[in-house]
């Protein structure tokens, strides 16, 4: 592999730095595919309750490239057991696996016919700057690299390493989610989590010395999906975004000429898969552009929808215990003349904090290795993970609507 002239470095304020040795990593880094991602939250909605949670997919790929370069120069068995080729591939899957992602991402997600899984395939695979420079060091990279990414390598702990139980992209995005959002919960101890990650019979697990870094990591994680990621008001946002694009998409069915103006959407409004070059151009900043054309559009639910997503008017919420509540919330909603197909919608959310899968599936299982050599699963090794387990599965059901209703909705 061909190496930089110097080694390069990027500041980082969770790993500190950033090290970039070869040149296919570097050019990657470089190419427009992956400079787009500067124009995309890493968090889809949550920038909206947490001022500070600015940051882009851009860095949190820069980050899961270190912790899986980290991986294969730190841990022996990885050091040792794989090729070359190997290593650069799984640095390279670390650093493409989001490349496909839209705007907004799960709300953006919730009307694409597509995947952001097979954009990001279709980017590595088709004709784009990341696929020519891949295909230049060796014309297997691109597939080996996608191969990752759909979790199907032969070499399976390669897979586990981008998207098992204790894989790169959780690690970065746990730390890095906690830092931008300012909430202390999400850490845990990455130094000590790599330096106690052992191979076993083709599986990641981690030495029963690094249990109590596990521990915290599943914590972490169950911390963060609360106060985070299922957060009320980011469901909220995404929600009424989602509800704007299944407007634009009622009107461009009816007319697809009265949405001539934003046709950067369009090829999802048609419910079509959108060729690389379109995904391209559809960055957060095209969105945010269109979206703002649409607050003067003749039709008055979209161009109220899109005031409403750009100023921040968010829709209230309401806990319900179930659906006979939320059904006279939706009443009140019609009652007070609001077209229900936009106006009112309903979430459910749950979340286990580590739940162990089948017996078929060990890549997706947390393993502790013994000091005797035996093999457990963590729920069977840790009794506070044990606990957890037991606990019944959290949930939480919410009715969202115009705050304008708080109070009728509430007597
Ligand atoms: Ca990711």
């Amino acid at each position: 592999m061909k190496q930089t002239a110097e080694p390069k470095v990027l500041r980082d304020p969770i790993h500190g730095y950033i090290h970039v040795s070869e040149q296919v990593v570097w050019d990657c880094i470089n190419a427009r595919e992956m400079q787009r991602l500067r124009r995309i939250h890493q968090l889809g909605g949550d920038f909206q309750i947490y001022h500070a949670a600015e940051h882009s997919r851009f860095s949190h790929s820069l980050g899961v490239y270190e912790i899986v370069r980290r991986m294969v120069n730190e841990i022996k068995e990885l050091r040792d057991g794989l090729s070359e080729f190997e290593k650069v591939t799984v640095m390279l899957a670390g650093l493409l696996h989001d490349i496909g992602h839209g705007p907004f991402s799960h709300a953006f997600e919730a009307i694409s016919v597509c995947s952001h899984e097979q954009y990001t395939v279709s980017i590595i695979l088709q004709d784009t700057q990341i696929h020519r420079i891949l295909a230049a060091v060796d014309a297997r990279l691109p597939q080996a690299v996608a191969d990752i990414i759909t979790y199907s390598h032969p070499n399976d702990i390669l897979n586990q390493m981008v998207s098992g139980q204790l894989d790169a992209d959780r690690m970065d995005y746990l730390l890095r989610d906690a830092y931008f959002t300012g909430t202390s919960y999400g850490n845990f101890d990455l130094e000590r989590m790599i330096r106690t990650i052992r191979i076993d019979k083709q599986r990641l697990c981690v030495k029963q010395s690094g249990i109590h870094s596990v521990e915290d990591y599943i914590m972490a994680r169950y911390h963060m999906y609360w106060q985070v990621y299922l957060h009320p008001a980011a469901r909220s946002y995404e929600g009424m975004l989602e509800r704007l694009f299944q407007r634009m998409k009622d009107i461009y069915r009816k007319d697809a000429q009265a949405l001539a103006q934003v046709g950067m959407f369009h090829p999802f409004l048609a419910d079509r898969e959108a060729n690389v070059e379109e995904l391209f151009h559809l960055d957060e900043a095209a969105a945010l552009y269109g979206l703002s054309l649409l607050r003067s559009h003749e039709d008055a639910v979209l161009a109220d929808l899109a005031r409403r997503v750009l100023d921040r008017d968010l829709f209230a919420y309401l806990t319900v215990q179930d659906e006979a509540q939320a059904e006279r919330v939706i009443e009140k909603v019609k009652q007070a003349r609001y077209d229900s197909t936009y106006y009112v919608f309903c979430d459910h959310a749950s979340q286990m904090p580590y739940s162990p899968y089948q017996r078929n599936e060990e890549g997706h299982n947390i393993w502790i290795l013994g000091e005797d050599g035996t093999v457990r699963e963590l729920s069977m090794a840790s009794d506070i993970v044990h606990a957890l387990c037991r606990e019944k599965l959290k949930e939480d059901r919410k009715v969202y609507f115009p705050k304008a209703l708080l109070e009728s909705v509430m007597e």
